[in-house]
């Protein structure tokens, strides 16, 4: 099987054998449809041809097409037919599942005793997540479900509330994602800082250490409102900036200023970045109807359609039934 793992950032591939990666490999994002059809085919290039492939992708995914939610992070990824991209390389069946979704169902999969309801949340570019409720992973009626980074939370940007890409204001991305962090840190240095030199001088720089401690309240306060609404006795943190040193402490102990009742159970994504990977592989693997199903099922749904208005902005709509 070959899976595929499409963020903000990067492209990871890797062959997988009965759900081992065998072989693996990352470039970076391209900014372009063409570019990253050339990006693939050079991932691809001596790899053995698939018998089935599965994608996690960022986005939500609707028809075998990809839908931007944040339309900062890749412009071209707006509606990008990728089932479709994929057909035309692979004759074999394509599985594509948003990337923390995927994740979420990996990192179930891993745990030792299983939670009744468990959230995932990947602090990253930007700020995505994943629910498994009662066993089952939660796709939604239109592939949103989960999309914790922009539900919005009370705790204001240091700088006020910022807008987000998807058209919000004062979404948990605007807060806690590298993006954000890099932002605030570029703010009160006064220099070009990303997030990975924010972790660095937090050790010795109390300005670097509230920046992150803010992004971690604001993390926890999106918790609580998901065990809130969800009853969720289980969280893992994964994505770049979530595992970065000291992250999922930060975001512990921001949890333990909510009251007890929210203050759930919070662990490092065990399968670390491969997460993504080896979920689409695993929901792949489970689901070898997958593809009539998901068809069934968008049928089913009011469709989200990119409509770009004058700004540039293209906002999902739904569409009449
Ligand atoms: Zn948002």
């Amino acid at each position: 099987m070959l899976a595929l793992d499409i963020g903000g950032t990067k492209i990871a591939a890797a062959m997988l054998d009965e759900g081992a990666i065998v072989m693996r490999r990352q470039v970076a994002m391209p900014g372009s449809a063409e570019a990253f059809g050339r990006a693939l085919a050079e991932l691809t290039a001596d790899m053995p041809a698939p018998e089935r492939v599965a994608v996690a992708s960022t986005g939500f995914v609707q028809e075998g097409r990809i839908h931007a939610v944040n339309q900062n992070i890749i412009s071209f990824w707006n509606g990008f037919a990728l089932r479709d991209f994929l057909a035309a390389r692979f004759a074999c069946p394509i599985v594509i599942l948003n990337d923390a979704q995927a994740a979420a169902w990996a990192e179930y999969q891993a745990c030792e005793t299983p939670p009744g309801n468990l959230l995932y949340l990947t602090l990253s570019t930007g700020v995505g997540g994943g629910l498994v409720i009662g066993g089952r992973l939660q796709v939604g009626a239109c592939g949103l479900a989960g999309h914790i980074g922009h539900a919005t939370v009370s705790l204001p940007s240091p700088a006020g509330r910022v807008p987000c890409g998807c058209g919000r204001t004062g979404c948990l991305e605007t807060l806690a994602s590298g993006t954000a962090i890099a932002r605030e840190a570029t703010r009160v240095f006064g220099e070009p800082l990303d997030s990975r030199e924010v972790f660095a001088r937090a050790a010795t720089d109390r300005r670097a250490e509230r920046i992150l401690a803010h992004a971690a309240r604001a993390v926890a306060e999106a918790i609580a409102n998901c065990v809130m609404l969800l009853d969720v006795d289980h969280v893992v943190i994964g994505g770049s900036v979530g595992l970065a040193p000291g992250m999922v402490e930060r975001i512990q102990a921001a949890l333990m200023e909510e009251p007890v009742l929210v203050r759930v159970a919070i662990t490092k994504a065990a399968l670390g970045p491969d997460s993504g990977l080896i979920g689409a592989a695993q929901w792949a693997q489970a689901f070898e109807g997958r593809v009539e199903m998901e068809a069934r099922a968008h049928a089913a749904c009011a469709a989200h359609t990119g409509q770009a208005d004058a700004g540039g902005h293209s906002a999902p709509v739904h569409a009449k039934k």
